[in-house]
């Protein structure tokens, strides 16, 4: 039974018989895990408050061959990101970028890329709670995985985008679409070109430079519906976080 040590983002947990606890990590080297706490619910358990939500930390396990669940032997904290917890803006956001996360591997499919941006992203919703930073995750997330990938040039003619035409992105064809090709694209939803800007822009650099790049109402609005859209569609459910997250955005 092989030891795995690595850094590990506490991404949920719910509880298993009388004192145990299944958390599910995502980790740096190995993706998204799923391990048995033992004895965490017991008042004097030696994981403390450590396995709570967002918590970044050293995690070792020992792995189970053939297993998707597997045995935590320690999980030494990092930071714990406990501002995220303290109000139900963050906890919503929070909650809703480590879902986003989550969806987005399979389990035990390492993706070292997601686990940085999960992890930056958690870092800059401590200090700055504001839209941007979740439509800049969201776009940087796609791209990772695949998708959203044509924001210059047109999916149906090609031609790239002029400045006097309005824009849309079309979730099912993934990208652009100019207006001459609305009707190729039935599903197309009109994007201002401010929301392209930002998407354009928020792709090169650090993620924390999304939070100087003007992105003002009611192109948040907009942003933030297209982008919905897009992932509804790729990842074919809605994400239950989604739902609280309306709530509190
Ligand atoms: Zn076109």
């Amino acid at each position: 039974m092989p030891l795995q040590t690595t850094e590990a983002i506490v991404i949920g947990g719910h509880n298993l018989g009388e004192a145990d606890r299944i958390i599910p990590f995502f980790t740096r080297k190995l993706g998204k895990v799923r391990a048995v706490a033992r004895g965490a619910r017991r008042v004097r358990s030696r994981y403390g408050g450590a396995l709570e939500l967002f918590t970044l930390g050293q995690l070792v396990f020992f792995e189970w061959p053939n297993r998707t669940l597997h045995k935590i032997n320690e999980f030494s904290v990092i930071e714990p990101f406990a501002e995220l917890k303290a109000d139900l803006g963050r906890l919503g956001r929070g909650a809703y970028l480590v879902e986003l996360a989550g969806a987005s591997v399979e389990e035990e499919e390492p993706n070292e890329e997601i686990f940085l941006l999960l992890r930056d992203a958690l870092a800059l919703l401590v200090l700055h709670d504001e839209p941007r930073l979740l439509r800049a995750f969201e776009i940087r997330l796609l791209r990772i995985v695949g998708y959203l990938l044509e924001l210059y040039r047109c999916l149906v003619c090609r031609s790239v985008l002029e400045h006097s035409l309005k824009p849309a992105i079309s979730p099912t064809r993934g990208g652009l679409i100019c207006s001459r090709c609305l009707s190729r694209a039935p599903d197309n939803l009109p994007i201002s070109l401010e929301s392209l800007e930002f998407l354009r822009s928020v792709l090169p650099g650090r993620l924390e430079q999304s939070l100087t790049l003007p992105l003002a109402h009611p192109h948040t609005t907009n942003l933030q519906e297209v982008l919905r859209v897009c992932i509804t569609h790729f990842f074919g459910k809605r994400l239950r976080s989604v739902a609280f997250l309306s709530l509190v955005e």
